[in-house]
């Protein structure tokens, strides 16, 4: 049984929790549902990052607080992703924000995902998560030549206007750092790493620590707003709150509630995880440390070294849920794998996933509420939230709490713009991913 967000009715407790290397390395604590009718001050729909961070926000300031997940947490993106805590979320870099809006936003943009990462840094530490952090490298690597000149001259540019840490390296250079091929060269710079589900274990851990309940293998199938209260409808027991956080980011139901409806595109990003490397192996690609890349193709390919020396490589997936998809995605990665490192072309594929990830049309999240502050949604990460989804949860809580957070960020401005014609999405990403190969 496969989950697809635009043709499921939505996440339901007996869908097969994915077959990943994370859920093989690591069983998460469960919670378990609801056993009487709930009223809460605060509840929040999705255990994922996104919504423990909001949760853990909110307890913190010592209000009431329920997080409902339709599974078990961390069932969504949170407990599937690539595990990179990568400096940003959505689709643009610091230039393009510069060249959108100026340079002061991107400044401020800039700070606020330096500071995404210390969040979540402090928080691992605060509450003593155990989530594997892998220091390394982060390449980012050209595919080509024309994206190797585009490389170098936005690292000059982020170098001197966002004091950013990047070295542009030549094909030559590179391959001091990683026997790639067909690689133009990259740009390097400190990168971090960790395992995701155990992330999220550790948040959930936190937010029981700090007197959330958290309620899960329970479906919200629609949410009324009646006398001043939301009523979460469900198919067991009564739950009402006074305020309600929706975080159930690509995952979201086809209908939930009109300020999400229609405003964030579900598209299928998948991974594969090999057999560790052999010895042979790592010294023949250089794969033999922590390490993490990513390419500039327009669909980006993304991998890392494992801490058990196996390589996690991702990229996009099919457009629509089926095994068919699934059998022709996990081919594409594993060429794209062999066509980058030739060494590897025998190595053993021994997990395969995918996740949904939320694309917001004009590549951007939005963390808002209503006017009133009773309702707030995050979401439209772009497939980039392992550290701005938490800070998204946390600026979303501050947003509900009345506590000022810089509005003049985009993110925080304005709500997720509609998808016009959004029973074509679909069409237009075949036609996207057609077009791409071409290009590529
Ligand atoms: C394959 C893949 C690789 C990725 N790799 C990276 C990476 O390396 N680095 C990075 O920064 N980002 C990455 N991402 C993106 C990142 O994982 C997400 O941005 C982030 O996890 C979003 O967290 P979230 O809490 O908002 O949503 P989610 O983790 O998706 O949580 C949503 C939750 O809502 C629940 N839910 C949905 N509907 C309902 C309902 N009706 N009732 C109750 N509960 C409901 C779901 O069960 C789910 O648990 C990747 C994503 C994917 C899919």
């Amino acid at each position: 049984m496969l989950y697809d967000p635009l043709k499921s009715t939505g996440v339901t407790p007996d869908l097969p929790r994915p077959d990943s290397y994370w859920a093989s390395t690591h069983t998460p604590a469960s919670y378990a549902p609801p056993d009487s009718d709930i009223h809460t001050r605060f509840a929040v729909i999705g255990a994922g990052y996104t919504g423990l961070s909001a949760a853990l926000e909110l307890a913190e300031s010592g209000e009431d607080v329920t997080v409902v997940d339709a599974h078990d947490i961390g069932f969504g993106c949170a407990g599937r992703n690539g595990g990179f805590v990568l400096k940003g979320t959505g689709r643009y870099s610091l230039s393009a924000i510069a060249e959108k809006w100026n340079t002061d936003i991107a400044l401020r943009m800039r700070d606020e995902f330096n500071y995404a990462v210390d969040l979540l840094k402090s928080r691992v530490k605060q509450y003593a998560i155990d989530c594997d952090m892998q220091a390394g490298p982060y390449l980012k690597i050209a595919h080509n030549a024309k994206s190797a000149i585009t490389l170098e001259t936005a690292q000059k540019h982020n170098r001197s206007t966002f004091d950013s840490d990047e070295t542009f390296v030549n094909a030559d250079a590179l391959r001091d750092h990683l026997n790639i091929q067909h690689a133009f060269g990259g740009v390097i710079q400190p990168g971090l790493a960790l395992h995701p589900l155990k992330l999220v274990d550790g948040y959930a851990s936190a937010c029981h620590q700090r007197g959330v309940r958290i309620v899960t293998h329970t479906p919200i199938t629609g949410i009324s707003d009646t006398g001043g209260k939301f009523q979460l409808h469900t198919d067991s027991h009564k739950i009402s709150a006074e305020k309600l956080i929706i975080a159930s980011n690509a995952y979201t139901p086809k209908v939930l509630h009109p300020c999400v409806d229609k405003r964030q595109f579900p598209v299928q990003s998948s991974i594969i995880v090999t057999a560790p490397l052999t010895e042979a192996q790592r010294n023949a690609t250089g794969l033999n440390r922590p390490m993490m890349m990513m390419d500039t193709r327009m669909m980006k390919y993304y991998y890392r070294v494992l801490p058990d020396g196996r390589l996690l490589f991702g990229g996009r997936g099919a457009v629509s849920a089926s095994e068919r998809g699934d059998a022709a995605s996990r081919l594409r990665l594993e060429k794209a794998m062999q066509y980058s490192f030739p060494a590897l072309h025998n190595i053993s594929t021994e997990y395969f996933w995918n996740g949904w990830v939320s694309v917001a049309l004009d590549n951007l999240p939005r963390i808002m509420t209503d006017k009133e502050r009773k309702i707030g949604y995050a979401m439209g990460y772009c497939g980039s939230g392992v550290s701005f989804a938490a800070l998204a949860g946390k600026r979303l809580a501050q947003k509900m709490l009345g506590t000022p957070v810089d509005t003049r960020l985009p993110v925080y401005h304005d709500h997720l713009p509609e998808y016009p014609f959004s029973g074509m999405r679909r069409i237009a990403l075949r036609a996207l991913y057609a077009w791409a190969k071409v290009a590529e």
